[in-house]
């Protein structure tokens, strides 16, 4: 049996996948199971920040596998502590909880804020406020705080105390805050599946003045945007705005599963030991990985980043069929005038180059954020014929 038969008749049926076996890789570049060559702009949902195998993650990562692999949460292990030490000077925030992906680390964050409400605020203070088209994880609080009723559907009742708003609007968020006693609002500074859309900086503004008002905590989904992907480490960092907790994960293993909840002074101590756990959350391997990776994201490697994502969006601008490009850095959405992203996203694959779709029928690119110049200039000609190839 064939690879996609074996998968198709075993692996549980909950992914759409596109027909390639991806066997190896090296940077930017992945080959097939048939030797065909992919230039990569999707990085594994924004994961493989670095590419496939980059030597120094690689290097970092085999070398810990060799010393420990793993210990449970009743040790230290270096690596843990010297990330959290990291994450920490770079962003200013205070403590990591580590997790093993995105949606355990807004877990985290759901928990916090709810003991922060009905601890501090008084026990009728949990209702946490999220946008309409976010995406926050499948576990059921993180599913629950996703503002998509697709991904609810047939899974109900989804978890109480969860209140929706229209990214942006301002008034909108005024009247949910003043109609309910709200805990925290949680958002993705630049939304990924729902269609790569830039919260506005008077939004941010609103939000922050709320919070000070209101006692209410700012939660930055970060899992997507995070770690240098936007041109800044965090894309909250592009407004005047110093959320209580952070969450990411994707980017930040380069491809080992490992994601983290970041507290500031006010939101450091409110889980105590016994509230909450992983077993595997910070994994000696993939926190070595993760460091070898947070360590390089400088403001010479950010403006490299920022420089690769003017070059995709002056050559995209105005190109045939492109009716409008989303985004921040090195994460992209692309809108067809005619057509749909699927079938543009088919031709890229077809062409040799892997990308996403996201919502409100865009492409969506997330390249290695290291992509070197010659392949990404190669493999945006190739996204440009692809919009320029729809009927
Ligand atoms: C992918 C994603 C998640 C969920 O992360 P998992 O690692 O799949 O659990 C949460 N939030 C955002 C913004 C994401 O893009």
């Amino acid at each position: 049996m064939d690879i996609m038969e074996k998968d198709a008749k075993y692996v549980a049926g909950t992914y759409g996948r596109f027909p390639v076996v991806i066997e190896r890789g090296k940077g930017s570049v992945a080959y097939d199971a048939d030797g065909k060559r992919y230039i990569d702009l999707e990085a594994g949902y924004g994961t493989n920040s670095f590419g496939f195998c980059d030597d120094e993650w690689l290097a970092a990562v085999t070398a810990q596998l060799g010393r420990v692999q793993h210990t449970s949460n009743l040790y230290y292990t270096s690596p843990c502590a010297e990330l959290a030490e990291l994450l920490s000077e770079k962003t200013g925030l205070a403590k990591t909880f580590f997790t093993n992906s995105g949606g355990e680390a807004n877990e985290c964050a759901l928990k916090c804020a709810r003991k922060y409400g009905t601890t501090v605020k008084g026990p009728d203070c949990y209702t946490i406020v999220t946008m309409k088209d976010s995406f926050h994880g499948r576990s059921f609080g993180a599913v629950t705080a996703t503002g998509v009723e697709h991904y609810h559907d047939s899974f109900g009742p989804m978890v109480p105390g969860f209140v929706y708003t229209e990214l942006n609007d301002c008034e909108g968020l005024r009247e949910v805050v003043k109609a309910n006693n709200v805990a925290a609002i949680m958002l993705e500074f630049v939304q990924g599946e729902g269609g790569v859309n830039v919260v506005a900086p008077e939004y941010v503004d609103t939000i922050r003045e709320l919070a000070e008002e209101n006692d209410i905590l700012v939660i930055a989904d970060e899992v997507q945007a995070g770690n240098g992907r936007t041109g800044k480490l965090y894309s909250y960092m592009h407004y005047d705005i110093e959320p209580d907790i952070v969450t990411t994960a994707k980017g930040l293993g380069s491809g080992l599963p490992i994601g983290a909840c970041m507290f500031n002074a006010k939101t450091q101590s409110v889980l105590v030991p016994g509230d909450h756990g992983s077993t595997y959350g910070g994994n000696p391997v993939a926190c070595a990985g993760a460091l070898s990776v947070i360590g390089r994201i400088d403001d010479a490697f950010l403006a490299e980043v920022n420089k690769k994502a003017a070059y995709i969006k002056g050559e995209l601008m105005g190109a045939e069929n492109v009716a409008e490009l989303t985004g921040l850095g090195l994460m992209i959405g692309i809108v067809p005038e005619k057509g749909s992203a699927a079938d543009i996203v088919n031709e890229c694959l077809k062409n040799g180059v892997l990308c996403i779709t996201a919502g409100g029928n865009k492409v969506r690119l997330l390249p290695p954020l290291n992509i070197p110049d010659d392949l990404l200039a190669e493999a945006t000609a190739v996204v440009k014929a692809a919009f320029a190839a729809q009927k």
